[in-house]
């Protein structure tokens, strides 16, 4: 394709990474075929939520002849209508008559403010921890057992979800104070603490680092006895599988994969996949062989987004793919609070329809699936099913993780409300006045209980 990208991110012979940005926005929304009017809106949607592929992604991944129908092309490309109609007339007119960068922010911002930037959890990631010390910058102790690492080298991915929920991340909106390259201080946290059996790796997206760099966190940790697993959560295998393949770094990546293995300890290579024709090229099917190769476990796992897999069969064909490779299917999560969910939400009554007609469908080797699964405030929220009882219709859930480890798996009831999207929009049932992890207030409603304890 004639579009030139951005020069080499990572140091790379042969076919290097490139990213292409809102600059190349033009060249390749006229090649999905969109009249000038259309690219200009997308353009506008662009400059408030973030944009970014690269040459994979755009030379295998997409599928033009299919675009801009095309899941994958509507997995990274921005939609018109992905945000309010006169917020994208506004951001278009200034386009039009060549508004400064500043004027752009500016306006952009305040479209920004109205999509929840920050979710539940989302700014103050290194406050809820266990203990009574003083937070670690780039540590968020999310559950007893598990601690999540945002090393600063790893903030950003090698293409961009349009659905993602830390969009805010990646326009320079969120506060990353909590990311961090203190790796003495972040590997002394887990070691001084024996209940942290798992550290999960996040970002943005870890293997956005080369070898040399993720190598200093990695390391030091496979030192620390009680600490089972080392887990990855990417997007790298679907949109960056020569990250595993050829890139000057990718016989040292698995080498150290093979290191954490043989330490003792679980490689978890948590693989974000969205939609089957993400495993379709040669390259993604060699990169899973050689990342099993290595000793670790692929565990697969996507939001359920409108308009991208909202239909039980691509997710059964997904799980199937994945088992057929190897791969272990996960979870399957709900989409979350924040940027255009409005546009991508999946009512939660669908969500769980979707979820059991494929589920329903796979070998039980597949049914380690879990979902769909909010992952909110309180831990991670199930929608197990819809029942009635005693003529109310309700949603029946229950914790697949919490923050209090005694409310796991305990069963529990909702209205049923089939609009209902989110946590928030749920109310407890059957005379309840508040959910397992609330306290009762004097005005009926639940509220959060002390989150120092959760
Ligand atoms: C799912 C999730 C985890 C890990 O939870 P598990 O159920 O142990 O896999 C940790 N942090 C966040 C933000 C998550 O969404």
């Amino acid at each position: 394709m004639s579009v030139t990208p951005d020069a080499a991110l990572s140091p790379s012979a042969g076919r290097r990474f490139r990213a292409y940005t809102t600059k190349h926005l033009d060249e390749l929304t006229a090649r999905a075929g969109l009249a000038a009017d259309e690219q200009l809106a997308v353009k506008a949607v662009a400059h408030v939520l973030p944009f970014r592929v690269n040459s994979y992604v755009i030379d295998e991944l997409v599928d033009w002849d299919a675009a801009p129908d095309d899941p994958i092309y509507r997995l990274v490309f921005p939609q018109a209508d992905m945000l309010p109609s006169d917020d994208v007339a506004r951001i278009a007119d200034l386009l039009k008559a060549g508004a400064s960068r500043k004027e752009l922010n500016e306006t952009a911002n305040k479209v920004r403010a109205k999509l929840n930037p920050h979710p539940a959890g989302q700014m103050d990631l290194n406050v809820p921890k266990l203990g009574n010390e003083e937070p670690i910058p780039g540590i968020q102790h999310k559950y007893r057992e598990t601690v999540l690492f945002f090393p600063k080298q790893g903030q950003t991915c090698h293409a961009y979800c349009t659905y993602c929920f830390r969009w805010a991340q990646f326009v320079g909106d969120a506060d990353l104070k909590f990311a961090s390259g203190e790796i003495d201080q972040m590997t002394e946290y887990v070691r001084s603490h024996p209940e942290i059996t798992s550290v999960l790796f996040t970002g943005g997206d870890p293997m956005i680092m080369g070898e040399s760099v993720i190598s200093r966190y990695i390391e030091p940790l496979l030192e620390i006895e009680h600490l089972e697993a080392i887990r990855i959560g990417t997007k790298a295998l679907a949109y960056w599988p020569q990250r595993f393949t050829t890139d000057p770094d990718a016989d040292e990546t698995l080498r150290l994969f093979e290191k954490v293995v043989e330490s003792g300890k679980n490689l978890a290579f948590m693989a974000h996949f969205s939609h089957p024709n993400e495993m379709r090229s040669e390259l993604v099917q060699e990169a899973v062989r050689r990342i099993r190769s290595t000793g670790a476990i692929i565990r697969t796992q996507a939001p359920l987004i409108r308009t991208i897999n909202d239909d039980s069969a691509t997710w059964e064909s997904m799980w199937r793919t994945h088992l057929r490779h190897g791969m272990v299917p996960y979870y399957m999560f709900v989409e979350r609070d924040t940027g255009p969910q409005d546009y991508f939400a999946v009512p939660l009554a669908e969500a769980y329809e979707i979820f059991r007609e494929a589920y329903q469908n796979v070998s039980g080797l597949a049914r380690t699936v879990r979902g769909p699964s909010m992952s909110a405030t309180p831990g991670k929220v199930c929608v197990d099913g819809v029942v009635e009882v005693g003529g109310e219709k309700l949603f029946v859930l229950h914790l697949i993780q919490s923050r209090d480890a005694e409310l796991v798996g305990k069963p529990f009831f909702a209205k049923y409300d089939e609009k209902a999207a989110w946590l928030s929009d749920l109310k407890p049932a059957l005379g309840a006045t508040h959910f397992p992890w609330e306290v009762a207030s004097d005005a009926g409603a639940g509220e959060l209980i002390d989150p120092t304890r959760l």
